[in-house]
């Protein structure tokens, strides 16, 4: 719906850049970080969507917006969109406690649908085990690592709000190709059955979960080896 620039209280702007899933590489980082000091932008912010917010004056945001994307960002969105992905730290190699690596697929799902139209805004989370970092449970679409190539995905949570929702749980243990094939028929039934202006839940409690559940999504029974176990044995 709109670009994410918003006048602060004191009269300056906020502008909100976006980078897979809060992945900034150092090179870039670094790079815009000069940038900003040289045009003199007097704050940056992380946000709790992983995003990072530039504070400064009308124009010298409007110079941010047109250099950012030579720095690896796409502008921030607001209002009826699906929102940049929020992905932990399940990378390849990093976070202990990950069942399976998360984060690549966060990125690729922001890639996939990062300001596809929506009739209410649209936050996907996603976390590599069970302790859900991102809060997948508050999310409209949430995914749950629960072992090798095995998902959970929830649906219809809410957070930042005196009233948060739970999400509910839609599939168990579904492979990563599979997560994709569910967010997609979740997106295709909200866009054609949801009001406008109607968060998901709401379409959730009018329409029924059922209607979101793709029921070619099977579950993953694949057993997969472990070979940490192997090297034990
Ligand atoms: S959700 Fe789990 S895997 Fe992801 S960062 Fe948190 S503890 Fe690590």
């Amino acid at each position: 719906m709109g670009k994410a620039i918003f006048e602060q209280i004191n009269g300056s702007f906020a502008l909100v850049l976006v980078s897979n899933c809060g992945v900034i590489s150092v090179e870039n980082l670094c790079d815009l970080s000069c940038k900003l000091k040289e045009m003199k932008v007097p704050v940056v912010k992380l946000s709790s969507r992983q995003t990072l917010v530039v504070v400064g004056s009308s124009e010298q945001l409007q110079e941010v917006e047109k250099i950012a994307p030579g720095y690896g960002f796409k502008i921030g969105n607001f209002g009826t969109q699906v929102r940049n992905v929020k992905g932990c730290s399940a990378g390849e190699g990093l976070c202990k406690r990950q069942l399976d690596t998360a984060l690549n697929l966060g990125i690729e799902l922001e890639n996939e649908y990062f300001g596809i139209e929506t009739p209410h805004d649209f936050k996907i989370a996603v976390a590599g085990c069970p302790r859900g970092c991102t809060d997948p449970l508050c999310a409209d679409f949430g995914v749950i690592t629960k072992g090798k190539d095995k998902f959970d995905v929830y649906i219809g949570g809410r957070g930042a709000t005196i009233k948060p929702i739970h999400a509910t749980k839609i599939y168990n243990n579904i492979s990563r190709e599979n997560v994709k094939v569910a967010l997609k028929h979740v997106l295709d039934i909200y866009i054609e059955e949801g009001n406008k202006k109607e968060r998901i839940f709401r379409t959730i409690n009018r329409i029924g979960i059922e209607k979101f559940v793709n029921k070619d999504v099977e579950e993953n029974k694949k057993q997969h080896v472990d070979e940490d176990f192997l090297a034990f044995i």
